[in-house]
């Protein structure tokens, strides 16, 4: 485990599976029909029971698709976390020059539905990195960079920001962007 404190938040990084995390709520690297997927999505579906597709059908129901760099939370279903948030990374060779922006976007509006909630801990996978393709080095340069700016903008809004990597080459990365921060 490698952290920073940023004020009065902890932004740290782990390796280790997403889906077992103690803390309010995990995020899922989801698609945008919200109706389940590989990858982390289909781990955290399993993990978590039926519920959580059920909610996500409903709010496919209400409101469509989810716009890449969107976010919506459901209940954790049977999860240690109580929440799990959905946004939609960027494929990245669609995105082209987007790529970083919504990248980010699914990072900060993830965040600010945590803190809407109340919530105090949140654990992110390292969206659009797998399936999606973004390369992972950037990827991470990405996430740090901004939950560090999102923490400090929103100072005390919560107690814990972590980065949960699967692999060990991905936990490598992150390492390295997190050093690379001022
Ligand atoms: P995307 O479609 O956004 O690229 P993926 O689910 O394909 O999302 O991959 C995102 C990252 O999540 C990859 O680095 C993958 O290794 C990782 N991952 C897959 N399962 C888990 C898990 N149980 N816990 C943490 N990370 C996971």
């Amino acid at each position: 485990m490698t952290a920073k404190l940023i004020g009065s938040t902890t932004l740290e990084l782990l390796r280790g599976d997403l889906t077992q995390q103690d803390v309010d709520a995990i995020v899922n690297a989801a698609n945008s029909s919200l109706l389940g997927g590989g990858g982390v999505d289909g781990a955290i579906h399993r993990a978590g029971g039926p519920q959580i597709l059920e909610e996500c059908r409903a709010i496919r129901a209400r409101q469509g698709c989810l716009d890449v760099g969107r976010a919506v939370i459901t209940s954790g279903g049977r999860l240690k976390a109580r929440h799990v948030i959905h946004t939609v990374g960027p494929v990245y060779h669609r995105a082209a020059g987007q790529a970083p922006r919504q990248l980010a976007q699914c990072y900060q509006r993830s965040l600010d539905l945590a803190a809407e909630h109340g919530l105090r801990t949140v654990a992110f996978p390292s969206i659009s990195t797998g399936a999606y393709g973004y390369p992972v080095a950037d990827a991470a340069r990405v996430a740090v960079h901004h939950v560090k700016a999102w923490i400090e903008q929103h100072p005390g809004a919560l107690d814990r920001v972590r980065l949960v990597q699967f692999s060990a080459a991905d936990h490598a990365s992150y390492r390295t962007a997190l050093g690379e921060l001022k």
